[in-house]
């Protein structure tokens, strides 16, 4: 399971202050590395296939640089509060805390968006769904798109920002994670997004849009995996629904085509072994032109249809 209330006291580590490395050391007694050999010994340290780009982050975090900067001053020494900081966050990164969490961002799409335990942190398989979703949303036309469990706001800004002539809602139940993906959108001057609170399609209560998207949660209640890696920091309800996973999936599909115009589109993520499932809850929904995209690891990822029934009242 992953531990929702112990992953929210944990935040984001503050960086030292840009400049740090180049003041003089506070102390002295202390022999200091050169940040190139710093990076090497953290990567190391730290464990997967992941460990440099993951030892980089936290370095960078750290000293408030980017990666440029690293790379032409790789000879500098590791001041000692940059060091402190560091050391503490390798620490928690060797303890399972997630990278993403520990530096409070992660890149999604073109976006590098906050992220806190209150929210999932995007994963690069969802920018499939952003694609397929592009695909069907031509280009300088005023169109209405909800995006449901919005968390960072990844899949609502991508869409928002690649179409600004949409008009996007973004849903989520957790205020936590709404405030988040608000500040991402203000980050970001992303201004055709607005924000709604409340569970999949209850939110769009009367409405009707060109295309609803959602990366739901699709884990089984008690999947091994919840108890692994990144999982166990974040928040549980934006990992597991019911005991097959599909939980959220069925009251999405039961829902959205009150929700759609005719012709309109639903995509839903799903875990890789659901395509077969999420197939025919959509077929048995009304929906026509049903198929499942795979990820960049050809594993079945986004099933989509487009809304051709009778369109139901909507509610
Ligand atoms: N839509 C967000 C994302 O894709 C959050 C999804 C979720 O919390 N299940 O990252």
């Amino acid at each position: 399971m992953a531990h929702r209330s112990e992953a929210q006291a944990f935040g984001p580590v503050p960086a030292a202050t840009p400049g740090a490395t180049i003041a003089p050391d506070m102390t002295p007694d202390l022999p200091s590395t050169r940040l190139d050999l710093a990076l090497r010994d953290a990567a190391r340290r730290l464990p997967g296939p992941d460990a440099r780009h993951e030892a980089e982050c936290l370095l960078l975090h750290a000293l408030g640089r980017d990666r440029a900067w690293l790379f032409a001053h790789g000879d500098e020494p590791l001041a000692g509060s940059a060091a402190a900081v560091f050391e503490a966050l390798l620490a928690r990164r060797l303890a399972g805390e997630p990278v993403a969490y520990l530096v409070g961002r992660r890149g999604f799409w073109t976006l590098d968006l906050r992220v806190s335990p209150a929210t999932l942190i995007p994963r690069p398989e969802t920018e499939r769904l952003v694609e397929l979703a592009l695909e069907r949303l031509p280009d300088g036309r005023l169109l209405r798109v909800a995006d449901l469990g919005t968390g960072t706001g990844a899949i609502a800004l991508a869409l928002a920002s690649e179409r600004p002539q949409a008009q996007v809602l973004a849903t989520d139940t957790s205020a936590d994670a709404l405030a988040v993906a608000r500040a991402n959108a203000r980050d970001h001057g992303i201004a055709n997004v607005a924000f709604r609170q409340g569970s999949w399609c209850a939110p769009l209560a009367g409405e009707r849009f060109d295309l609803i998207a959602s990366n739901p949660p699709y884990i089984a209640e008690g999947d091994p995996h919840l108890a692994q890696g990144d999982l166990r920091f974040e928040p549980a309800a934006a990992l597991a629904s019911g005991a097959d996973g599909l939980e959220a999936i069925r009251m999405i599909v039961a829902d959205a085509p009150r929700h759609l115009h005719t012709g309109g589109w639903l995509l839903l993520e799903h875990g890789w072994d659901q395509g077969d499932a999420v197939r025919a809850l959509l077929e048995g929904a009304g929906f026509a032109d049903v198929a499942t995209a795979t990820d960049l690891e050809a594993r079945d990822r986004v099933t989509l249809g487009c809304f051709s029934g009778p369109p139901p009242a909507s509610g």
